[in-house]
């Protein structure tokens, strides 16, 4: 039986991993649960998991949720430990009961649970990606001094680890990241400034979160995956490609010295690399549907477009600079993402208020969860001046 926690549990990954876990009540047993707002669900969750530790983003909800389980019928005797936020989030992760921690919360309020975690040597299935975006060189650092497992959820870091236990790492050449394109692949460049938040959510093959829908729109997702990878599997920016594949069924390919692509194929549903988090490296059946290779398919792969979608190449220009700027990256598109969906600057703004960020802030290198953080804080403070200035020229104009 492994002992779980799942930080991020209400989200888009969390409820997959739930499901995962419900589907294997023998072989997965429910530590701590960590939500931010949703309490609605976080109790349903509770109800249904029954786990020993539930943590919220403050005390607002912390209240919200005290008021939701009394009103559920469950006896007090069997709530679980009710705690909120930043310290809450690290207990949640670190008790020494868990073996296993899903890191699925979003943003950098995943990171310190998910760097102590790592710390005391424990398996982590990482979806949040924020995490090695930001903080990559101090969580890898730890990785590999307390010798724990990280083990990549997203689905085409998944799929290159996959294919990289296939060869001898030191004959790779190259790494190469699938895109869908998201959903202006077509859309022609002149036309993105008009491009409503209500377009942007539009993805046309996965379903997940509003922030990485948005990123995904603009290749941003896929800058940091670029980022990720580098940090997961010890690549230069230089060796990781990027290809538009709009079935979004081939993940991820590694090439090897002599020229041979192994590639990952799966459907598009992401319970299979969270069990595969969990399982490894057993595998297991997932319930996630086989694809058919009776019925005719076309699948493409084109190159990306770094002109219409400059954010994918700022990411791969913020890794080759390394120290504070991939953080800043980070925290300047979650601004700028808000704000576009709150309907208050356009979509190519995005691109503007990040880019000007990053030539404001100077680069530092962070030696602390601490420093990650003020780093992160300072350039969200910049990227919202800057948001502000465009939204206030926007109502003028
Ligand atoms: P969602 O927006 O669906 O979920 C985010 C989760 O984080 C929610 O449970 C939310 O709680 C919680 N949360 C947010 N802020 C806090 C906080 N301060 N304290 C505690 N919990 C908090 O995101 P996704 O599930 O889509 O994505 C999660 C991460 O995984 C992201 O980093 C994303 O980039 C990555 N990822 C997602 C994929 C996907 O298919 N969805 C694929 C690959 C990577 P609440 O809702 O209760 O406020």
């Amino acid at each position: 039986m492994k002992i779980i926690a799942v930080l991020g549990s209400t989200g888009s990954i969390g409820t997959s991993t739930l499901d995962v876990v419900r589907r294997n009540r023998h072989l997965y047993q429910v530590y701590s649960l960590v939500a931010g707002q949703n309490i609605e669900l976080l109790t349903a969750q509770i109800l249904e998991f029954r786990p020993r530790l539930a943590v919220v983003a403050d005390a607002t909800a912390l209240t919200r949720l005290t008021a939701s389980l009394a009103d559920s019928g469950l006896p007090r005797a069997n709530w679980p430990d009710l705690l909120s936020g930043d310290a809450a989030r690290v207990t949640a992760a670190t008790a020494p009961e868990i073996d296993n921690v899903i890191s699925a919360i979003v943003g950098v309020a995943g990171l310190e649970a998910t760097y102590e975690a790592v710390c005391l040597g424990k398996r982590v299935g990482l979806a949040n990606k924020e995490v090695l975006v930001s903080g990559g060189s101090l969580v890898m650092d730890a990785v590999r001094k307390y010798g724990a497992e990280l083990l990549p959820v997203d689905s085409e870091h998944n799929g290159a680890h996959q294919c990289l236990r296939a060869g001898n790492r030191a004959q790779v050449s190259r790494l190469i990241l699938t895109a869908s394109g998201g959903p202006f692949r077509n859309t022609p460049a002149a036309d993105l400034a008009f491009v409503t938040p209500g377009q942007a959510l539009n993805h046309p093959t996965w379903k997940m979160g509003n922030r990485i829908t948005i990123d995904c729109a603009t290749l941003m997702n896929k800058g940091f995956e670029v980022i990720e990878a580098c940090w997961l599997f010890d690549f230069a920016p230089s060796e990781v490609d990027v290809v538009i594949h709009p079935q979004s069924t081939v993940h991820a390919m590694i090439e090897y010295s002599d020229g041979s692509v192994l590639a990952q194929i799966s459907a598009t549903d992401m319970r299979m690399p969270i069990q595969y988090a969990l399982t490894y490296p057993d595998r297991d059946e997932a319930p996630v549907p086989k694809i058919n290779w009776a019925e005719a398919r076309k699948w493409e792969f084109l190159p990306p477009d770094f002109e219409k979608f400059p954010l994918l190449k700022l990411a791969y220009q913020c890794q080759e600079a390394g120290g504070s700027a991939t953080c800043t990256l980070n925290a300047a598109d979650e601004i700028a993402v808000e704000a576009f969906l709150q309907g208050r600057i356009g979509f190519l703004s995005i691109h503007e208020i990040v880019q000007e960020t990053l030539s404001r802030m100077p680069s530092r290198t962070p030696g602390s969860v601490g420093d990650i953080l003020e780093i992160d804080r300072e350039s969200r403070t910049l990227a919202r001046e800057l948001a502000n200035l465009r939204a206030a020229r926007t109502v003028t104009a």
